[in-house]
């Protein structure tokens, strides 16, 4: 598997103190990308492991598993490496290690992934479909497939939304999709704009003024709650 980066988090990429593997590739191109360096296929800073090799290293890691803590696949996009992902989420799920992704939601093997996941994260960046388009240059029609599926099927999700000013600063039209769906094992969170990976962007940058306020949030939350929509904050 092509690797870009990894390191211990805790909670904010999953329950608990989780290893984080970044693997290289994503198919969206989201203008406010904080992982720039993981957007191509390939990159000279990657790393070629295999999934034997990593699942030795994820075994030699299980002591640092607590507070219901495991492992997180994130990017990049992960599902990109469907096989090999779903190869390694087999071996863990069969030695009782915690299994995590965080997906931009779009994968057509989302679901078939999914199964071998025991908390599931995904985005989703835009209501509009020419919206999505233009910000993340892919199409929304997969993602809403996909959460809507997953949800129907009411499995646990915590869906992702990070909130941008002059892109997509619109609860209500966010909360109307969701309150469509079978939401009854999901929550809601959103990430306020940051501009951390800026500097990856080597003067390229492609947002200007997202920042938004607290209040901003407040009113994200309060809007989803009035829609019956759980809420978190991690
Ligand atoms: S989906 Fe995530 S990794 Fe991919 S371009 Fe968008 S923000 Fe970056």
């Amino acid at each position: 598997m092509k690797i870009l980066n990894k390191g211990f988090n805790y909670s904010q990429d999953g329950p608990g103190n989780r290893l984080v593997y970044h693997l290289q590739g994503c198919n969206f191109a989201c203008k406010w990308c904080s992982n720039a360096d993981s957007i191509p296929k390939n990159n000279p800073k990657a790393n070629d492991v295999s999934v034997a090799e990593l699942f030795d290293e994820i075994c030699r890691s299980r002591m640092m598993f607590f507070d219901g803590g495991g492992v997180t696949f994130t990017g990049g996009e992960a599902t990109l490496q469907a096989d090999e992902l779903i190869e390694l989420l087999k071996l863990l799920n069969a030695n009782n290690i915690s299994t995590c992704i965080e997906t931009n939601g779009s994968s057509p093997r989302l679901t078939e992934i999914a199964q071998y996941v025991d908390y599931l994260i995904v985005d989703m960046k835009h209501f509009d479909d020419d919206e999505h388009k233009k910000w993340t240059g892919a199409p929304l029609e997969n993602v809403k497939h996909n959460i809507a599926a997953l949800l129907d099927s009411g499995r646990q999700m915590h869906v992702r939304i990070p909130v941008i000013n002059g892109v997509n600063v619109n609860p209500t039209a966010f909360a109307e999709f969701f309150a469509k769906q079978n939401t009854a094992n999901a929550v809601f969170e959103f990430l306020a704009y940051h501009e951390y990976g800026k500097d990856k962007w080597q003067g390229k940058y492609q947002i200007e003024n997202g920042f938004v306020s607290d209040e901003t949030i407040k009113e994200f939350i309060s809007v989803f709650e009035s829609f019956g929509l759980r809420t978190v904050s991690t």
